[in-house]
């Protein structure tokens, strides 16, 4: 059974078309600054409509994680127990994931992730899953 893939719509594709390249690439409010994640139509700080693309580091921090005993759909019956995740992006704002790559006594709130980019099919759908940084200690 495959896993579902994400149905990208006028308003999400860039942010999908951008994870093929391998560039995490999020809306940001011309007006205010904030991001807006996941991608809408308008600003949700200020209701502008005015938002750009840019594209962002990927470096986030875990916010918060859980372990799903029980597949969130039979796709998901087949993989590895789903460690699901919230986020929070360097830039400020939060997103939901699944961390990957990780055992369990090593995941704490607030540690250091990276992406880690998730190819599921042959036309190079991918999703964005996260895993632990791999931080230079010079920097
Ligand atoms: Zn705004």
């Amino acid at each position: 059974m495959q896993i579902p893939r994400p149905d990208p719509t006028a308003i999400s594709r860039p942010f999908w078309d951008g994870l093929r390249q391998r560039i995490i690439q999020v809306p940001q409010c011309d007006h205010c600054d904030a991001w807006i994640f996941y991608p809408r139509r308008h600003c949700t700080e200020c209701g502008s409509r005015r938002l750009t693309w840019r594209r962002v580091s990927g470096r986030a921090t875990l916010h918060s994680y859980t372990f799903a005993r029980v597949a969130t759909l039979p796709a998901f019956a087949e993989l590895p127990l789903q460690n699901l995740a919230i986020v929070t992006f360097e830039e400020g704002f939060n997103a939901n994931t699944s961390l990957t790559g990780m055992n369990a006594d090593d995941i704490h709130i607030g540690m250091a992730l990276e992406p880690a980019f998730d190819v599921i099919d042959e036309q190079g759908t991918t999703r964005l899953l996260f895993t632990v940084a791999n931080i230079d200690p010079t920097r």
